[in-house]
C-alpha cells in the first residue's frame, strides 16, 4: 500500500521538496507498513511558506467576502465528489476505520468550509453614536495565522482551522502531526482547484521544532494548536514573547455523570461512542464515567455485552468498527495505563490488553472501582480505556467531576432536565451535553476552560479568535483645542 504524495511540503500553489529535511516516516496504522516518506520543512521552506503566505493576504485580506466564500464552496464541492477518495487517505493516514472516516472526519471539515463561507460576508463592525461625532469599528483579518495540528482528526482539524481563517480574510500556514501528514497536503491541493491565490494555505511537515519555528516568527499574527497540554504550554508561552493571538485547543479528562434516572441504553450508547470511537483517540473522551451507584452493575453489565460485539479489525473493511491505535509510541502508552490500573487496584470488567488483529490493536478496555486518586483518573490516556468511578450524590460528583486540571468537555445524562442544567451549570468545561455526548456541529462552539485551552474553534465565537477591532473615530465639526 502507497500513498506517497508528489513532496512533502504543498507551499504557494504547488508541490514543494526540500531533501535535506529530516525524514518522516508515514505508517499505516492498520498493518504497521510505510506508506509515504516524507521530510521535515527546512529554514528554506519555511521561508518560502511564511513570505509567499504573507504576500497573498494582503490582496485576499482586501477582497469582497462574498468573493472569498465562493472559493470555500467550490471547495466543499470537491471534497463531497471526491468523499470516497478522501475516506480512504484519512484511513490510511490513521488507521480509524473507513466507516467512521466516511462519515466524521472530511464531512465535518466541509461543513467548517461551508459554514464559515456562509458566515463571512455577514461579519459587520458597528456605528457608535457620540453626539455628531460618531465612530465605526471593522473586523479585520489578523494577517498570517499558523495551524499546528494533533494527529488524531487531521483533515478536520486542518479544515477546522483554515475554514474561519481563510473566510474572514487570513493566510495560513499549517503543520500537521509528524504522525498524519497527508490530509492536509490534500487540502491545499484541493482548495487550489478550487480557485484560491497561491500562498493562502501552505503546508509544511516536521514535528516540534518546525511548529516552533512558525510560533516565534515575527510574521505570524496567530498560532492555532490542537495538541497536548505540554505542547500547549510551550506553544502559548512563544506566542505570548511575541504579543501573538491563540487558540489552543488541548488534552482532558472529561467527565460524563449518569445519574440512576437515566435512560441507561443511551447512557451506555454514549459512554461508548465517548471511549471506544476513533480507539479512544478523541480530546473531548468522556473518560470519567461517574455512574450513580444504584444503577453502577447495570449499567456495567449492559456496557460489557455491548463492548464484546464491537467489530474489531481491518480498518480498510466496511464492516469494522474499531481500528487501532495511530502509532507503536501511542499502542505502548495506552498499554502501559492498563498495566498500571490494573497494579493500582481499578477492577477490569473487559479488554485489558492489546489486540490481536494487528499490531497497534488495543482492545476495548472498561475498568470499574476507579477512584479519584488513580492514575487513570487523572490522566489522558487517549485511547480505548474507560474509567468507570460510582458516586451517591448530585452534590458530590459535581465537585469530584471538577477536580482536574483540565477543563475541555462534560456530559449529564438524567431524565430530570432541570437538574440536567443544574449540573452542567456548575461543571467547568467549555463543550457539554446533555443526554448526548461528543457531537460537535459546525453551529456550536467548540473549546476548553482551565488547562485545556482557551479560544473557540466553530459557531461564531470563532470569528472573535480570527479578525480583530479597528476602531475609527470620525470628527465632524471643529477640533476644540485648549491650545
Ligand atoms: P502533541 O502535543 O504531541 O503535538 C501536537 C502538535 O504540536 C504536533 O503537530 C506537534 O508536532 C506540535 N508540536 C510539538 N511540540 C511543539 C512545540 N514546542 N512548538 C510547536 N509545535 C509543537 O499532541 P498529539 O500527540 O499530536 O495529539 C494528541 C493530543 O492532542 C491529546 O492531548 C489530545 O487531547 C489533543 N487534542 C485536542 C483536541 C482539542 O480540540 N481540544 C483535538 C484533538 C487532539
Amino acid at each position: 500500500m502507497k500513498a506517497q504524495p508528489k513532496a512533502s511540503h504543498f507551499v504557494n500553489g504547488d508541490w514543494l521538496e526540500d531533501t535535506a529535511g529530516a525524514p518522516i516516516e508515514v505508517i499505516y496504522p492498520g498493518t504497521g507498513e510505510t506508506i509515504a516518506r516524507l521530510h521535515a520543512a527546512t529554514p528554506a521552506v519555511l521561508e518560502a511558506a511564511i513570505a509567499g503566505a504573507v504576500a497573498a493576504q494582503a490582496e485576499w485580506g482586501r477582497r469582497r467576502p462574498v468573493e472569498r466564500a465562493r472559493v470555500l464552496m467550490k471547495a466543499v464541492e470537491i471534497i463531497r465528489a471526491r468523499s470516497e477518495e478522501l475516506a480512504l487517505l484519512e484511513t490510511l493516514d490513521t488507521g480509524k476505520p473507513i466507516q467512521e472516516t466516511r462519515v466524521a472526519d472530511w464531512p465535518s471539515g466541509a461543513d467548517a468550509l461551508e459554514y464559515f463561507a456562509g458566515l463571512a460576508p455577514t461579519v459587520t463592525g458597528e456605528t457608535i453614536p457620540l453626539g455628531g461625532d460618531f465612530a465605526y469599528t471593522i473586523r479585520e483579518p489578523l494577517g498570517v495565522c499558523a495551524g499546528i495540528g494533533a494527529w488524531n482528526y487531521p483533515s478536520q482539524i486542518a479544515c477546522w482551522k483554515a475554514a474561519p481563517a481563510l473566510a474572514l480574510g487570513n493566510a495560513m500556514v499549517f503543520k500537521p502531526s509528524e504522525v498524519t501528514p497527508l490530509g492536509a497536503l490534500k487540502l491545499a491541493e484541493i482548495l487550489i482547484e478550487a480557485g484560491m491565490p497561491a500562498g493562502l494555505f501552505n503546508v509544511v511537515q516536521g514535528r516540534g521544532e518546525v511548529g516552533a519555528a512558525l510560533a516565534t516568527d515575527p510574521r505570524i499574527a496567530k498560532v492555532s494548536l490542537t495538541g497536548s497540554v505540554p505542547t500547549g504550554a510551550k506553544v502559548y508561552a512563544a506566542a505570548a514573547a511575541g504579543m501573538k493571538h491563540v487558540t489552543m485547543e488541548l488534552g482532558g479528562k472529561s467527565p460524563l455523570i449518569v445519574f440512576e434516572d437515566a435512560d441507561l441504553d443511551s447512557a451506555v450508547g454514549a459512554a461508548m461512542l465517548g471511549n471506544f470511537y476513533s480507539s479512544g483517540q478523541i480530546c473531548s473522551n468522556g473518560t470519567r464515567v461517574f455512574v450513580q451507584r444504584s444503577v453502577k452493575e447495570a449499567f456495567l453489565s449492559r456496557l460489557a455485552a455491548r463492548t464484546a460485539k464491537i467489530v474489531a479489525g481491518d480498518p480498510l473493511a466496511d464492516e469494522t468498527q474499531f481500528g487501532p491505535l495511530v502509532s507503536a509510541a501511542q499502542h505502548d502508552k495506552v498499554l502501559g495505563y492498563i498495566e498500571k490500573a490494573k497494579a493500582e487496584g481499578a477492577r477490569l470488567v473487559c479488554g485489558g490488553s492489546a489486540g490481536n488483529e494487528g499490531p497497534l490493536f488495543v482492545q476495548p478496555t472498561v475498568f470499574a472501582d476507579v477512584t479519584d486518586t488513580m492514575t487513570l483518573a487523572r490522566e489522558e490516556v487517549f485511547g480505548p480505556v474507560m474509567a468507570v468511578l460510582d458516586f451517591e450524590t448530585e452534590e458530590e460528583v459535581i465537585a469530584r467531576a471538577n477536580g482536574t486540571e483540565f477543563g475541555l468537555a462534560a456530559g449529564v445524562f438524567t431524565a430530570d432536565l432541570a437538574r440536567g442544567h443544574r449540573v452542567i451549570g456548575q461543571l467547568a468545561a467549555g463543550t457539554c451535553w446533555i443526554n448526548a455526548y461528543n457531537l460537535t456541529p459546525v453551529e456550536m462552539p467548540f473549546g476548553a476552560v482551565k488547562a485545556s485551552g482557551l479560544g473557540r474553534e466553530n459557531s461564531r465565537a470563532a470569528v472573535e479568535h480570527y479578525t480583530q477591532v479597528k476602531a475609527v473615530y470620525v470628527g465632524t465639526g471643529p477640533v476644540d483645542s485648549p491650545y
